[in-house]
């Protein structure tokens, strides 16, 4: 795409839509950003003024696309917008910052990770083996480092965090090797139908050529019955046997296999983030690391040396024989789950926050086998009470130091108090992060008050 005195609208200028400004302005594009934010909250406003950049604040005018070539937008704005819809009424091509940086990109070779869950950790681990395995690879997109802030880059692989939201407004962007990860019901209230949830999913691989790979998890019913879809070569993973190519476990060993040869790459007691969830990672990025060239034994090192991300069932510490487990990034039901699964049991489970239009009646037999007290808060917390009622023990609470204290009590000298919300934050926190610091800092605190460090 040729931006040369082209005039593009940027919709959204937080990180994802200030990267795409600065890379237009570097195509030498005529920029107009915009925002739903007063002018004053827009950070960066007065430095792309400085530059030429028109800077609106405070909502916009379906006036504003006269003359206009292209509108970009980040992906937290919806195709429901009002200046997205009135574009593609006047026929103005719309596409995501994703799209823009991916036109753009000097990199060889895409990478890129959709699903319900585990895209951030995938990511991270397959961008840390493919540097132990001596390419230079670096990671970017949903993961909260823009795509376009890597155009220039040089370097022989990128490895992208790819979100429904950016793949609603796609054009070219695919990536060699794609993985489709899990998909289980989440953001139902901006993509209002399932179907339309998982159409959107199976984008990533609608435009790769046929000698390409989609990486897709097998023991995904959702996932797995619609690979009839997908035009390049289907690789399956999965948690128990396999015929054929793709990532299987067999007896411990974790086994990948391309062109019919298959090998050995790692034992499964060596992996060093736990949960069944954790190893799904593992199995999807072992294989996409194979087939883009890493040595056996360098796959085998990544997967042993990567300590996982903040927020993802990371270790806090352990007081008086407690240990405490922050999975604040658990925002819907099926990462809930896998946090519950990776434990054998005597949980106090601290949950909820704002509901995304899902159901959690599902994990009932599982709470209630796992699970021996439940600490609600948030907005959800009603609904899962009633969601939860009878399995277990049900305690309120009206902020994460009194739910941290109140599930010490409750755990009464053994197991594992897990923050594991299932619900988004923004009701009571800025965003997960913020969640799960105030969740380690409580934790700290009390281990203070206890004597430790
Ligand atoms: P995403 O980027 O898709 O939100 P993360 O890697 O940040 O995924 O993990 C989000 C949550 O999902 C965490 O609670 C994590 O423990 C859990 N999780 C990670 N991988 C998986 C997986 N493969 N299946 C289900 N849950 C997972």
């Amino acid at each position: 795409m040729d931006f040369k005195g082209k005039r593009v609208i940027v919709i959204g200028m937080a990180r994802a839509g200030m990267s795409a400004i600065e890379l237009l302005m570097k195509e030498g594009a005529d920029v107009v950003g915009v925002d739903v934010k007063e002018e004053g909250m827009l950070e960066g406003a007065d430095w792309l003024r400085e530059r030429g950049v028109k800077v609106v604040g405070g909502g916009y005018s379906e006036e504003m696309l006269d003359g206009v070539d292209m509108v970009v937008k980040s992906p937290g704005v919806e195709m429901t917008d009002n200046l997205v819809s009135e574009a593609l009424k006047r026929g103005i091509m719309v596409i995501d910052e994703l799209e823009l940086a991916y036109n753009n990109l000097k990199t060889d070779e895409v990478i890129a990770v959709t699903g319900t869950n585990g895209k951030s950790t995938t990511v991270s681990l397959i961008g840390h083996i493919l540097n132990v395995a001596g390419f230079k690879a670096f990671t970017a997109g949903n993961i909260g480092d823009p795509l376009s802030a890597h155009a220039d880059e040089e370097a022989q692989f990128a490895v992208v965090e790819v979100s429904t939201f950016q793949l609603e407004a796609i054009e070219r962007f695919k990536p060699r090797i794609g993985i489709l990860l899990n998909i289980t019901p989440d953001h139902l209230i901006r993509h209002k139908e399932m179907e339309n949830y998982i159409d959107l999913k199976f984008r990533l691989f609608d435009n790769q050529m046929r000698d390409e790979y989609a990486i897709l998890n097998m023991d995904d019913a959702i996932v797995w019955d619609r690979k009839g879809r997908v035009k390049s070569q289907v690789l399956p993973f999965t948690r128990g046997l396999l015929e054929g190519d793709g990532a299987w476990v067999d007896d411990g060993f974790i086994k990948v296999s391309i062109y019919s040869k298959p090998v050995e790459i790692i034992d499964t007691e060596e992996i060093s983030l736990k949960g069944p969830h954790n190893l799904e990672n593992c199995l999807a990025s072992a294989l996409a690391c194979f087939i883009a060239g890493a040595d056996v034994e360098k796959i085998a090192e990544g997967i042993k040396t990567f300590r996982g991300l903040p927020h993802r069932m990371e270790y806090v510490c352990s007081i008086n024989n407690i240990s405490f487990y922050n999975d604040s990034k658990a925002t819907n039901p099926a990462s809930m789950e896998m946090a519950l699964r990776s434990f054998e049991g005597d949980i106090v489970l601290i949950a909820g926050g704002i509901d995304k239009g899902v159901d959690f009646s599902h994990l009932r037999g599982l709470v209630s086998e796992k699970v021996r007290v439940m600490v609600l808060l948030g907005e959800a917390r009603e609904k899962m009470a009633k969601a939860f009622n009878s399995t277990t023990k049900l305690v309120f609470s009206e902020s994460m130091e009194e739910a941290v204290e109140k599930a010490f009590e409750e755990s009464q000298g053994s197991g594992v108090v897990l923050l594991s919300p299932g619900c988004a934050s923004f009701d009571m926190f800025t965003d997960f992060e913020d969640r799960g610091e105030r969740f380690k800092r409580a934790v700290r605190l009390l281990n203070r008050s206890y004597g430790g460090s």
